[in-house]
């Protein structure tokens, strides 16, 4: 078994953070790094929005963030955390191998996938035209014509801030109204470089191979089962996030469809010494600088959480 002050579940910018300040308040962070080490920015390319760094390719800033924690003294341990007991105090976390941890806190950073449509043509152009982030990717489409796929807040969202960089945005949406808020689905009526596509399912997309990039997609009206091939350079796919929330969905409070909920202001979770940083808990803003932010929120409460305890 080991002990530790503070143990982080998860290695994208919000557990690598928490853990390069947990590190230098004396708490002697471990760190499970999970199945994907270096979390969701190691499947992309440029990063132009990391404070400090003009442009980083996204693997190459989780090294940085990994040797930064490390540096600082945190332990770093490739391991995955399949079961956590957050009911006894210390908690305890069972990893592979029977590797055992006890912790007197812990630090959710376990974040979310995007859900995908499952088409090999998209897996084959994500980072290279296909995105799930308008935010992180819509200004690498100025002057270009794209697509978002969806027809929720995110979608109608993304398709939106699209329109400051693109010629054009097509919204492809598979039933004839829309989820979203009607006050967002107003600005897309009345916004005149977006057009939308009813009742339509992405069929294909379609692109080169060398270099690797998207041409446009095929859609089909799923009422008149017409195909129709769109010429665009960015498919947004806007389908909703999955937070990974297996540890713990049945030991914390969740919202907005699994989130970890969190007090205002605050990484506290519903059970006190437990904090939740970055996309696990963020349904909102889901950035790596506002996970980071999170991260370092999260240890900071973290810290004073056990100094309260050991008074
Ligand atoms: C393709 C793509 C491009 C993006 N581009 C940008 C960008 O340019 N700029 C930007 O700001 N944001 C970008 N984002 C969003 C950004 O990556 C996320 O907001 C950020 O990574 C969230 O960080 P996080 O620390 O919450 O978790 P994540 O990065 O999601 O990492 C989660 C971590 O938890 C670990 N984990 C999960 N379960 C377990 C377990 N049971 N045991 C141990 N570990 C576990 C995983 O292995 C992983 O290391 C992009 C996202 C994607 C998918």
């Amino acid at each position: 078994m080991q002990k530790t002050s503070m143990l982080i579940i998860g290695s994208g910018p919000a557990g690598y953070t928490a853990a390069v300040y947990g590190a230098r308040a004396m708490l002697n962070p471990i760190l499970a790094q999970g199945i994907q080490p270096g979390g969701q920015l190691t499947i992309t390319t440029e990063v132009e929005n990391w404070p400090g760094i003009q442009e980083i390719q996204g693997p190459d800033l989780m090294i940085n963030l990994e040797d930064h924690a490390k540096k600082a003294g945190a332990k770093i341990v490739p391991d995955v955390i399949n079961k956590l007991d957050l009911s006894k105090y210390p908690f305890v976390a069972h990893g592979d191998n029977d590797n055992k941890y006890e912790a007197e806190s812990v630090v959710l950073a376990t974040g979310a996938q995007a859900n995908w449509l499952g088409l090999d043509s998209e897996q084959k152009y994500k980072g290279f035209g296909v995105s799930a982030c308008a935010t992180c990717d819509g200004f690498f489409f100025r002057g270009q014509v794209v697509t978002v796929i969806g027809g929720g807040n995110t979608a109608v969202e993304e398709a939106l801030f699209l329109t400051n960089f693109a010629t054009k945005v097509i919204l492809i949406h598979r039933r004839e109204s829309f989820r979203a808020e009607k006050i967002l689905q107003e600005r897309i009526f009345k916004n005149p470089k977006i057009e939308v596509k009813w009742n339509s399912i992405v069929k294909e997309i379609i692109g080169t191979d060398d270099p690797l990039g998207v041409e446009g997609i095929i859609i089909e009206d799923i009422k008149t089962k017409k195909v129709l091939s769109l010429p665009c350079k960015g498919v947004f796919v806007a389908i909703g996030h999955s937070p990974s929330n297996e540890l713990v969905k049945d030991q914390l409070d969740t919202h907005q469809g699994g989130y970890i909920l969190t007090q205002n202001n605050s990484t506290q979770t519903s059970i006190p010494g437990v904090f939740a940083a970055g996309d696990i808990t963020d349904f909102k803003y889901r950035q790596a600088v506002t996970a980071a932010g999170m991260g370092c929120m999260a240890a900071l409460e973290a810290e004073r959480f056990i100094s309260e305890t050991k008074k």
